[in-house]
């Protein structure tokens, strides 16, 4: 048991997948074990279709994101902007 790490300070950094996805890897910045993935934050995420493809949402002018608000249909990006939205 002396030894034994209680992993109470963490670090965290960003990880892009190869699918384009960014995840907050948490570890321990005593013995580097993995602790959890975080979400991405909204603003990371990025769009996978239309005229702004792989921006991501901070990158995307914001007059366009209110007008998906008012005009588009796709729950998971609406979510994603309302996210976005809420964390500014
Ligand atoms: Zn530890």
């Amino acid at each position: 048991m002396v030894n034994e790490c209680l992993c109470i300070e963490t670090i965290e950094y960003p990880v892009e997948f190869k699918n384009g996805t960014i995840h907050t890897r948490v570890e321990c910045v005593d013995c580097l074990r993995f602790i959890k993935w975080k979400p991405q934050p909204a603003k990371n995420f990025k769009l996978w279709f239309g005229k702004h493809k792989d921006k991501k949402l901070c990158d995307v002018p914001i007059s366009y994101l209110t007008w998906y608000k008012e005009n588009g249909d796709n729950e998971k990006l609406l979510k994603k902007i309302d996210q976005f939205f809420d964390s500014k």
